[in-house]
């Protein structure tokens, strides 16, 4: 049997009640658990305080040094064992609740101990409690590393002796006797050429290392190890994909989309958007179902994009769906579309939850016999009864709302699968792409159309209220248009319809009939109610919308020109930045004013400080996922694929791009690992599906 296997339990210094604790409490069942139980952080053991130094922003400290005089003190029933401890420039307390009768006979006079723990100021004192105690030994041999490892452990452990350093020791005895047989996981190709140090030393480097050099290549070579399974598996299902599903040649670009590219286009392509027309069209005529993510940031014109790309696969006889997450946007998608289309002999047809009975029908009908070349709508084009005579494009807008079965309904509509375009406006960071939508291709529209002014943004806190609302007064003096937001968050919804509505009332106190008119917009209100008010506003008939984030994706009145965010603190960056997106969509210099209270956290003043900084998304998604860390953005948390032991997607983008890069190479010359030279990496592919059989399933 494989050693790695072995119980936890037999050893040395487990035995079998340990061995349950560990099980329950870290869930380390045998010798690998151990191996893989790596600790969080490491502490210099190399340096030496003296006493004058220790002050309270110290979160540990060494000391050397002699023990004064010793008294149990307190009262009878919370007895505490109180030493003096001295070097030349100060003493302090160390102190023990527990344990005093064994620790009290050990502690002796004209000894030189290293003392190490957390030191506390109290009564004018600083004292250490339960602080680690060693006799001080000049070559410090007790330490073979001056970087002690910390492991994460519990309570019930640590009373049974299993503290860090009781796992340090464990790991200790544990180490001599596996290292050998730890395999090796990659080939000497993917090291060498990476500089990766071996796994076995990567190994015995992360739990005791020996320099901070040597540990820094140690995670560095764990993390590239994981996020090199990771795209591995991610790259094949790619390619498995492709070698799966044919897809529809476009092969011709037709007088559909030459005809519009030179009657009716309305302005001149960016070059950003023109790249990505020939990736797309190179997409199309390579005989491979395409799944492609369009990225752009808001108002960098991906609509008109889409558009091009219905108008090639209806050149080749095909008909493009076009989704979208709400009616609104489904609404205004159409209406572009049409105003785009004017002229032309393009069937457009739109199909929403609120259709009427009777123009479903025709719709239906249409669809199904080729009457419409392009149909826009909601969730309702899922539904088993919308067929279609031949779909050849699906578009969808605005994707991490969609999961992933319901594409996958989509492509059911058609005996070979339509090509496939995801349109986001939320900026991904590359890193986060690569992973979460690696078996997409992604193209990005980093360049907004010519002539707009960039959206200038303010922070301001409430006690500003008045001024801001004269700026609002002067904003629509000169007939723009101005957005009010509020947030709306489930745990707190009915503080929140509160906040809306005290806030729809004091505007609309505010703000008097008849000079102005506020409307209002929200999730509680019927849909044709909000369609009326949000139409209002379309229709320039309202100065202000009163709103929650119903209005964060999508939606396009180019005369507004402020946007006034509430309690922005409570809003995350990429929201923040979608709902600012809402302004800055005509030629008028347009303004985003966020509101907040007056004491805020370091992390929302960050936030704030970042929006008004700067405009651009991707950058605000780099920020975002520093901030917060990858598993809370877009709710990706649930999807089991972030759950990464050492590597950070926020941090470690260089290793990331290394890895995808090996990954990569490797299946271009060995796609099914079947050199001899790949085998170890196959016996970890291997392992790793059995483990995680999900992990590259979510977009
Ligand atoms: P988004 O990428 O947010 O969906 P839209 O497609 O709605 O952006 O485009 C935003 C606005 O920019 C629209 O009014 C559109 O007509 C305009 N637009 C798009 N491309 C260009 C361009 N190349 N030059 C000028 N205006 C453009
Ligand atoms: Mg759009």
């Amino acid at each position: 049997m494989n050693l790695l296997e072995t119980s936890i339990e037999y050893l040395k210094g487990v035995g079998p009640k340990r061995a349950e604790l560990l099980k329950k409490e870290l869930r380390i069942f045998k010798y690998k658990g151990l191996l893989f139980h790596f600790p969080f952080r490491y502490v210099d053991r190399s340096k030496y305080y003296s006493v004058r130094e220790i002050n309270a922003e110290h979160s540990q400290v060494q000391i050397r040094g002699k023990i004064g005089k010793v008294e149990m003190l307190g009262k009878p029933r919370q007895k505490r064992l109180v030493a003096e401890f001295y070097d030349s420039t100060g003493s302090v307390d160390l102190v023990w609740f527990k344990g005093a009768s064994y620790i009290k006979p050990t502690l002796k006079p004209d000894v030189e101990y290293v003392v190490f723990g957390k030191p506390n100021f109290f009564k004018n004192r600083f004292n250490i409690a339960h602080p680690e105690i060693s006799v001080y030994e000049a070559e410090n041999t007790h330490f073979s590393s001056k970087l002690q490892p910390v492991y994460s452990t519990t309570e019930k452990l640590s009373g049974y002796g299993l503290t860090s350093r009781g796992l340090e020791k464990l790991v200790r005895a544990l180490l001599p006797q596996i290292i050998d047989i730890i395999p090796e996981t990659l080939n000497q190709h993917v090291i060498q050429s990476n500089h990766l140090i071996s796994r076995k030393e990567a190994l015995r480097q992360i739990h005791l290392p020996t320099s901070s050099d040597l540990l820094q290549k140690a995670l560095v070579r764990l993390k590239f190890e994981e996020l090199f399974f990771l795209q591995l598996q991610i790259l094949r299902t790619q390619l498995a994909h492709k070698a799966k599903f044919k897809g529809f040649v476009f092969e011709n670009i037709g007088k559909h989309f030459n005809s519009f590219y030179k009657n009716n286009l309305p302005f001149e392509l960016t070059g950003a958007q023109k790249r990505v027309l020939k990736e797309i069209r190179k997409d199309f005529g390579a005989g491979i179902q395409m799944n492609r993510l369009l990225q752009g940031d808001v108002g960098s014109g991906k609509t008109v994009v889409s558009l091009l790309c219905a108008l090639m696969a209806l050149d080749n006889g095909f008909q493009t769906a076009l989704m979208a997450p709400t009616e609104i946007l489904a609404r205004q998608h159409f209406e572009s579309l049409q105003t785009l289309l004017r002229g032309t002999k393009v069937r457009v047809g739109i199909l929403t939850g609120s259709s009427k009975t009777a123009e479903r029908k025709t719709v239906l009908t249409d669809l199904i016999q080729g009457e419409l070349d392009i149909i826009i709508g909601t969730h309702a084009l899922l539904e088993d009864r919308v067929q279609f005579k031949n779909i050849g494009l699906a578009i969808i807008d605005e994707q991490h709302r969609f999961g992933v079965a319901q594409r996958a309904r989509l492509w059911k509509k058609s005996e070979t699968p339509p090509h496939v375009l995801v349109m986001t406006a939320t900026p991904i960071p590359r890193t986060l792409s690569m992973t979460l939508y690696g078996d997409l291709d992604v193209s990005v529209i980093d360049e907004l159309p010519p002539g707009r002014k960039s959206i200038k943004t303010i922070h301001r806190s409430d006690s500003h209220r008045l001024r801001v609302f004269q700026f609002m007064k002067d904003e629509i003096a000169k007939k723009r248009q101005v957005y009010i937001v509020y947030p709306l968050i489930k745990e707190s919804e009915k503080l929140d319809y509160k906040d809306l509505l005290d806030g729809y009332e004091s505007i609309s106190r505010a703000f008097p009939l008849p000079d102005y008119q506020v409307a209002i917009v929200h999730g509680k209100m019927k849909p044709a109610d909000k369609e009326y008010e949000m139409q209002r506003f379309a229709k320039g008939e309202a100065h202000i919308l009163v709103a929650t984030t119903v209005i964060e994706v999508g939606v396009n009145v180019p005369n507004a020109s402020v946007m006034i965010i509430e309690s922005a603190e409570r809003f995350g960056l990429s929201q923040l930045h979608q709902l600012r997106g809402r302004v800055g969509r005509g030629a008028e210099q347009s303004y985003c004013v966020l509101m907040t209270g007056h004491k805020l956290s370091a992390e929302s003043k960050k936030r704030m400080e970042i929006m008004v900084r700067t405009n651009d998304g991707f950058e605000i998604a780099e920020e975002d996922l520093r901030l917060r860390g990858p598993g809370d953005l877009m709710g990706t948390q649930q999807s089991g694929i972030l759950d990464l032991r050492v590597a950070d997607l926020a941090k470690d983008q260089q290793i990331l791009i290394l890895a995808r890069r090996a990954a990569s190479e490797l299946l271009s010359t060995d796609p099914n690992l079947k050199d001899a030279a790949n085998a170890p990496i196959l016996q970890e592919f291997k392992n790793l599906l059995r483990i995680k059989p999900n992990w590259s399933r979510i977009s």
